[in-house]
């Protein structure tokens, strides 16, 4: 390794979608003999230390990052799945923990070994207020598309121009367009459109206004997306220095930043399937289906006949357990695997693999369009409705699954689209076409190399 220059403290914020690319990107910048420092709230510190495989921890598996943690200010009991109470903590305490920790950093280390940036996740900006007021060269990292950070940029000239209220609703008939090279955003597509819970909408709404404060203190914002995917938004956002798609680094792929352990039983199961053939079905780490719903995408994945792996997390069900129709296990025993959490992208890389239905995260849509797997949309909540626009229209690499008058996904509308993606020689064509553009990108000389370098060497 070549000899280490500067020490970045990376801070993402306490969710699953955040920390895995964030120990991705660190782990890359570590791989350039820059020292890095991880911090999390010491709950997520804990299950991520508790979800690595033993192996992980022995002397020479170690990453080449420090993993340290700071409180999070909630009791060890409360409920983190209060968003508010959990925002309102986070951004009370952590400041003054974080601005102690790199002050203790810096206090036991020379030259070389301070602190030298700070890389913090955009949904924890108020890390780079506290490295402006230290005077620590500071870059945001963006975790979502680029497009939604675009809109959230706008949102104040929106709420000027009278296009949304206070609480963020449309208030016209007409979509928001901010480029005619961006698709519009209805309004169920606005990424804090939650119409049936207002105050939550209230509440996601305020949050994504702080879009443009959080990039005032940043001087750059790493994005975890190539510049050729979506050039249009990517110039709709100041500063912003695409390097994606971050990438595992191999030989420490055992710290992909879980929160659950790894069930890695279902790659044996998969090499002994036809290759191209199994339906990938995982909806992030927050998705939460009714057991209805549970129910009806069970009898779909029946009614393919065709062999599937499914991530059933065990809070998949608000409060319960899934329980599938009966008899459902049985029927489906020889040709089905079910597991709590994946990995994922050595799943979506391995050859039996046809196809991923997915609630379309921004790191699951990066990770299917980088591997070049074919989608099969089912968006939950957020970002991920636009995301599916650009997968099913503008990329043309899926098919987006639409509910029903109930509001429900049925088995027939799951098991059709999948036959029409498995048939759509298009669609496999497009896939096998942005998964070349991706790898281009980060492969020496492409545009996120150069971005990804030119980085590096300023740090
Ligand atoms: N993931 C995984 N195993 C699983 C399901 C998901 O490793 O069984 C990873 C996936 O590779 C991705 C992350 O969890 O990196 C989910 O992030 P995303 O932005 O797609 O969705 P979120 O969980 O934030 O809704």
């Amino acid at each position: 390794m070549a000899v280490r220059r500067g020490h970045v403290i990376v801070i993402p914020h306490a969710a699953q979608g955040h920390l895995a690319p964030l120990m991705k990107l660190s782990l890359q910048i570590a791989a350039h003999g820059v020292k890095v420092t991880l911090v999390n709230t010491e709950f997520i510190h804990e299950k991520v230390m508790a979800s690595l495989p033993a192996k992980a921890l022995e002397e020479d598996q170690r990453p080449p990052i420090s993993l340290v943690s700071i409180p999070d200010g909630l009791e060890a009991d409360d409920d983190r799945r209060d968003y508010v109470k959990m925002t309102e903590s986070m951004r009370r305490v952590m400041p003054g923990h974080f601005m102690k920790l790199i002050e203790n950093i810096n206090s036991r280390s020379n030259g070389d070994e301070k602190i030298s940036c700070v890389l913090a996740d955009t949904a924890a900006g108020w890390a780079l207020e506290v490295a402006e007021k230290m005077g620590i060269k500071r870059a945001a990292v963006l975790l979502s598309g680029p497009a939604s950070m675009a809109l959230a940029l706008h949102v104040p000239k929106l709420v000027e121009a009278g296009i949304l209220d206070s609480d963020g609703t449309l208030k016209t008939d007409e979509p928001i367009t901010l480029s005619e090279d961006i698709p519009s955003w209805s309004s169920s597509e606005l990424s804090w459109s939650c119409s049936d819970d207002p105050v939550m909408q209230k509440l996601l709404f305020a949050y994504v206004s702080t879009a443009a404060k959080t990039f005032k203190f940043a001087e750059q914002i790493l994005c975890n997306s190539f510049h050729e995917l979506d050039p249009a938004a990517m110039k709709l956002i100041p500063k912003a220095l695409p390097i994606g798609p971050f990438s595992t680094t191999n030989h420490f792929e055992t710290f992909a930043g879980n929160l659950w352990p790894e069930d890695s039983t279902c790659l044996t199961w998969l090499d002994k399937q036809t290759p191209g053939s199994v339906i990938y079905v995982a909806l992030g780490s927050t998705t939460m289906l009714s057991p209805n719903q549970v129910g009806e995408l069970a009898l779909g994945l029946e009614l393919t006949a065709l062999p599937f792996l499914w991530v059933v997390r065990s809070n998949m069900t608000d409060g319960s357990t899934a329980e599938f129709p009966k008899g459902f296990m049985e029927r489906v025993a020889d040709r089905a695997k079910l597991v709590q959490w994946a990995p994922q992208e050595k799943v979506l890389a391995h050859p039996s693999v046809s196809c991923f239905l997915s609630h379309c995260g921004w790191n699951s849509t990066i990770e299917g369009l980088t591997i070049g797997v074919p989608f099969l949309c089912w968006p939950y909540f957020a970002d991920q409705f636009h995301n599916r626009t650009y997968i099913c229209d503008v990329w043309k690499i899926g098919l987006g699954l639409e509910k029903d008058e109930n509001g429900i996904i049925t088995r027939n509308e799951l098991s059709s689209k999948i036959n029409t993606l498995l048939s759509s020689d298009e669609i496999k064509a497009n896939s096998f076409q942005l998964k070349g553009v991706a790898r281009k990108s980060v492969a020496e000389g492409g545009s996120s190399f150069k971005n990804f370098k030119g980085f590096i060497d300023q740090i």
